[in-house]
Order: C-alpha cells, then sequence, then structure tokens
C-alpha cells in the first residue's frame, strides 16, 4: 500500500540530524536500508543522499498500529517518519555519522513498497556492471555513486563560480551543428525537413566559441556535452562533458595562468586538495625524451636516458647498427635494482614486445659475484665501451640498466611503457600524490602512414609558434604549435592552443591539411568567412569533466562518476538504446535501413557471444 505525502514535510535529511536536534520532533523520509524486528522492537535504518539514521519503533510510544505497520517493512520500501530524537547513550554506533543518536518513532508512512531487488544496495558491491547499468537508478543509491555524483555537482559549481567570479560568460552553443570530417567519426541526426541530409552532434564546441570570440565575448566557458563516435576503448564513453573555455586577447601564457588558479580553486573546494602553484611546465620534446609520454607521469622519476653516442661505434651490433641507420639507442636507470629477479626483467620485456619493441637489453652493474655484470649484451662489448655506456647512464655498483634500440618514436612508446611496468613493480607510487604539469610546445602537424599526409596534432584552428612558421614549406614536421595540455599523474585531464586568428595562416593551415580551397570553403567556409571582420587573438582549454571528477572521486573509471553511463558497446542497457524505430519514422526521414549490414552485425553479435 503506497500512501500519500499529504500534510506532511520533511524537516531534515537523515544524516543532517546529530545530538543538538536532541528532544526536537522531526520528519524524515528516504528508503529502508534494512529493518529487523527485536524483542519487541523494530530497529530500521533509514537512508536519503545524506546518509544513514536509526530509527526505533516501540510499541508504547508509536502505538500498536505503527508499530505493526513497522513490522512489514523491507528493503527499499520508501518512508516517512516523525519522531522525537534521541541520544542512544552509550550505544554509539561509530560507524555512522548519526551513531550517537537515533529518532522514537511516532508515526510512520510507507511512501511506497520495493519488490525484491534484483541485487542488494550495498557499499561493496560484487554485482557484474552490467546488471548493475541496466537497473542504474538502484545503483545509484549506493553510497560511493551518491557521493561520487555529488561531487561532480560540487566540482561544477566550483567551475562555474570561479569562472564568473573571473569575468567568464556561460554560453551555450548548439548541439545539432556541421559534420567536420577531421578528428573522430561524428554522431549523425537526419533531417526531416531536408531530406538526405544530416546534422552532426558536435566533437566539442570548437568553432563556436572561436566565433563567439569573434562576437565580442571575450571570455566564455561551458559544461559542454560533446559526442564522439570512437570505437569505446576502456575509459572512454561516446557522450561526455568538458569544462570548455575560450578567452580572447591573450597568448599561451594567460591561458595557462587562469587555468592555474581554476584548478587550484577546484581541488581545494571539491576535495580539500591544496595544488601548489605554478605548475610546472615541460615542452612535448622533454616529456618525449625525458618520459616517453606526452602525459608523463611525474609520481615517480626513472627518466630516459639518450646513450645513442656513447655506443655508436661500440662492439655489440644491435646498438651500432641502430644508431647507424638513424635510430636511436636509449635506456632507463633503475636506481639499486641490480638483483632484480629474472624473471621480473623478462617480464619488462614483454610489456617492450607489447608496444612493439624487439626487446630490452639489460646490464646490472656489478652484480655477478665475481663483481663483474650481469648482462644480455655485455659480452658483445669491450671494458672501455661498458664503462662509457655505464658513464652516460650516470649509473653505479648495483643499479639496473634496462636499453631499447630501434626509431625514435618506437624507443620512446617503449621506454615510457616500461618505465610506467616499473613503477607498478616496485610500487613507486604513493597513494594520494597529485602530480601536475603542462605540456606544452606539441608540434603543429604529424605524419599519418595512412592518410599519407600531415594531419593536426591538436585541431587545424591551432596557431604555430610565431618563430617557426617560417618553415611550413620547408619542413612542416618542424613547426611547434601554441598547443597546452593539463596532466594528472599521467593521464590527460585537458588540453587547448592559441588560435590562428590570420585569415592566410588559417588558409595556409589547411592547404597543408591538404584541403583544396573548395572543400576549406565547403567545411569551414563560414569561419573563414567570419575571419574577414576583425577576429581577436583568442586560445582556449578545455577539461575533460568525467576525467577531472573521477580522479577527484578516486574511481577506476569515469563510468562510476557519469549518471547514466553506456556499456563499452555504446550501448544503454538501460533504456535499451539504441533501438529499431518505426518504419514510419524511416520514411518521414527517408532513409531505408541496409539490411545486409544489419545480417553482418547480427553475425558478429553472434561471434561475440559465442566467444564470450
Ligand atoms: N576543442 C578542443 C578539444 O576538444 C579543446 C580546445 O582546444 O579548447 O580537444
Amino acid at each position: 500500500m503506497a500512501e500519500s505525502i499529504q500534510g506532511l514535510k520533511r524537516s531534515a535529511r537523515c544524516a543532517e540530524l546529530s545530538e543538538k536536534d536532541i528532544d526536537k520532533d522531526v520528519t524524515v523520509m528516504g528508503w529502508v536500508q534494512k529493518s529487523r524486528n527485536k524483542g519487541g522492537l523494530v530497529f530500521t535504518d533509514m537512508r536519503d543522499r545524506s546518509g544513514i539514521l536509526q530509527v526505533i519503533f516501540e510499541e508504547d510510544i508509536c502505538g500498536s498500529g505503527v508499530f505493526e505497520k513497522a513490522g512489514t517493512l523491507h528493503s527499499e520500501y520508501c518512508i516517512a517518519v516523525t519522531g522525537r530524537v534521541r541520544s542512544r547513550g552509550k550505544d554509539v554506533n561509530k560507524e555512522l555519522a548519526t551513531g550517537a543518536i537515533e529518532i522514537e518513532a511516532k508515526d510512520l508512512r510507507i511512501l511506497s513498497e520495493s519488490a525484491p531487488l534484483p541485487f542488494p544496495i550495498e557499499t561493496e558491491t560484487k554485482t557484474r556492471e552490467e546488471l548493475r547499468l541496466k537497473y542504474r537508478y538502484l545503483d545509484l543509491r549506493r553510497a560511493p555513486l551518491q557521493k561520487n555524483l555529488m561531487l561532480r555537482s560540487k566540482l561544477a559549481m566550483s567551475v562555474r563560480n570561479f569562472l564568473s567570479e573571473e569575468g567568464f560568460l556561460e554560453i551555450e552553443t548548439p548541439t545539432f551543428i556541421k559534420s567536420t570530417p577531421e578528428g573522430a567519426r561524428d554522431y549523425l541526426v537526419p533531417s526531416r525537413v531536408h531530406p538526405g541530409e544530416f546534422y552532426a552532434l558536435p566533437q566539442s564546441p570548437q568553432l563556436l566559441k572561436q566565433l563567439l570570440m569573434c562576437s565580442g565575448f571575450d571570455r566564455y566557458f561551458q559544461l559542454a556535452r560533446c559526442y564522439r563516435d570512437e570505437d569505446l576503448r576502456a575509459d572512454r564513453q561516446p557522450e561526455f562533458t568538458q569544462i570548455d573555455m575560450e578567452l580572447s586577447f591573450v597568448d599561451v601564457d594567460d591561458v595557462l595562468e587562469v587555468n592555474e588558479r581554476l584548478i587550484k580553486r577546484m581541488f581545494k573546494e571539491v576535495i580539500g586538495v591544496d595544488v601548489e602553484l605554478p605548475i610546472r611546465r615541460m615542452t612535448w620534446q622533454t616529456a618525449m625524451d625525458k618520459y616517453g609520454s606526452d602525459k608523463p607521469d611525474l609520481r615517480f622519476d626513472l627518466p630516459i636516458e639518450d646513450v645513442s653516442e656513447a655506443v655508436k661505434d661500440c662492439g655489440f651490433s644491435v646498438f651500432r647498427d641502430t644508431v647507424a641507420n638513424g635510430g636511436t639507442v636509449r635506456g632507463i636507470r633503475v636506481p639499486g635494482q641490480g638483483h632484480m629477479p629474472r624473471k621480473k626483467i623478462d617480464a619488462l620485456t614483454e610489456v617492450a614486445k607489447y608496444y612493439g619493441g624487439k626487446g630490452l637489453a639489460y646490464l646490472c652493474v656489478n652484480c655477478a659475484e665475481d663483481g663483474g655484470h650481469k648482462s644480455s649484451f655485455a659480452k658483445f662489448m669491450g671494458a672501455e665501451e661498458l664503462d662509457a655506456l655505464i658513464a652516460a647512464m650516470g649509473a653505479e655498483k648495483g643499479d639496473l640498466l634496462v636499453f631499447a634500440a630501434d626509431k625514435l618514436s618506437l624507443v620512446r612508446n617503449v621506454l615510457g611503457n616500461v618505465r610506467l611496468a616499473l613503477a607498478k613493480e616496485l610500487n613507486l607510487i604513493q597513494k594520494g600524490d597529485w602530480k601536475f604539469v603542462w605540456v606544452t610546445e606539441f608540434p603543429l602537424l604529424e605524419w599519418s602512414e595512412e592518410e599519407n599526409r600531415f594531419m593536426a596534432m591538436h585541431h587545424p584552428f591551432t596557431a604555430p609558434m610565431d618563430e617557426d612558421w617560417q618553415y611550413i614549406d620547408s619542413d612542416p614536421g618542424r613547426v611547434r604549435a601554441k598547443a597546452y595540455d593539463i596532466v594528472l599523474n599521467g593521464t590527460e585531464l585537458g588540453g587547448g592552443s592559441v588560435r590562428i586568428h590570420q585569415a592566410d595562416i588559417q588558409e595556409k593551415m589547411l592547404e597543408v591539411l591538404g584541403f583544396t580551397p573548395e572543400r576549406a570553403q565547403d567545411q569551414f567556409g563560414f569561419l573563414l568567412e567570419a575571419f574577414k571582420y576583425g577576429v581577436p587573438p583568442h586560445a582556449g582549454l578545455a577539461y575533460g569533466m568525467d576525467r577531472v571528477a573521477m580522479w577527484m572521486a578516486g574511481a577506476d573509471s569515469i563510468r562510476e562518476v557519469m549518471a547514466f553511463p553506456k556499456l563499452k558497446d555504446a550501448s544503454d542497457a538501460m533504456m535499451g538504446a539504441p533501438d529499431v524505430v518505426d518504419e514510419q519514422q524511416l520514411k518521414d526521414l527517408s532513409i531505408r535501413v541496409d539490411e545486409s549490414a544489419l545480417k553482418a552485425a547480427e553475425g558478429d553479435m553472434d561471434a561475440t557471444a559465442s566467444a564470450e
């Protein structure tokens, strides 16, 4: 029986009550966490988003009608209780924030009953994620998710408050826009009014925020929903939220400066962490050379050293030939780990192979019983050559050295990942450590083997560094961009750039990216046109808000900080989306489904199902 709320008013949330409310009459509403009948008393733990509160039904106090009703309570019934706050005396429950008090119930309304649950609502869950996502509204009742979404709301507020104090205007941009071919695949929305034509959902509000700068709004921000149709990797979602901003009349330093203060403010306000300013800066080149990654994890050191010069004439042909063929030899010194068991070194070699390396060469400095080196390659090198290599690594007796020899991009990637594996193996990462770094001066362009052309590393609207633009024809790969990423503990939280605001540079950039003038006009004509009418220099940045919230919550996945995330295959298990639609809906949109594609997709599904 579901009773009405009429005439009742909630006076507080459950866990907002404390000892200072003792003897007050209150009305609380929420869910039954658990309820048990013990020796003529009914003990009910009530829960709402604030936490848990114990309610006691005593027949003498609440009367037999209410007492009987209390005896029917089960998990997740939604109830309202009116009663008096009283002290628990010596029976304090230290596990609960409200453990010093309880409610002596006088009245009870069952606002609605609950069917038996598909899984228990408990803090630590063993229920598999598919089932939890199917009943996400129940999953969200669990304390950790309640906490995460409250944190996320606090984050949004903190960002809004800070940015508006700094003179940023919150402006919404449309989510039905024009498809652009750069970047990830677009989600498309068919137009009924224009048969055969499609809107795209924005991958980011990039061009629109730039146009807002053209309109003079000079500081814009938006918590913007973005959509990218990518094959879902472990921690991606097809729709996600960016803290997106754009500023006029600024250069790199101005953007970084205001964002450092934003970062400091939000980490302090939301989780009480003090971020030390200024945040360290590192060029892309240094990040790649020293840490093998454009998102270096600086919670531990283990830098990569280039030893090509020291080994270019050595007796070990793998090293010598690699250098002779234009490659590089680089290594990591692991202090004091020369006695690492062979099995663990082999595991590191497997990491190197996984990332495309041929293997790892290793040298344990003076770790053999006779005081010599233990090594996979030392026998090919003379004593002097080895001394030179050890000196180039700055190594000492007892150190472990690992090396990769190959072309530069591969060596960076291999050693970057070996470095991470070492940190894990040696437990070098301390919990509660927050290492921020700005990675700056990214290359403007990167060569795509697949497309056989240069692609924009950030996006086609990113400005080159003034001093490098002269190389755009002679050596495009050398041109650095005014682009920056903010990296936390080895993950990218966000990124942005100063934009091109000169029509001629923008046109040239599009040409370098392989756009014919006609295609450039067709895709970005509106932007190029806008650039004719007085464009302010402008720059911006966007954070993955889900990622920021995830770090703040200490969650393992962005799904843990989103209300209704999708499964890995981009489907919504709760609503059953995507789904087929009525024939008539398709007709209205002039769309016919390709049956053979459907069959192929079904085949794929069957194959996956039987593989599982
Ligand atoms: N729109 C960019 C992105 O989504 C961020 C920026 O450049 O402001 O990565």
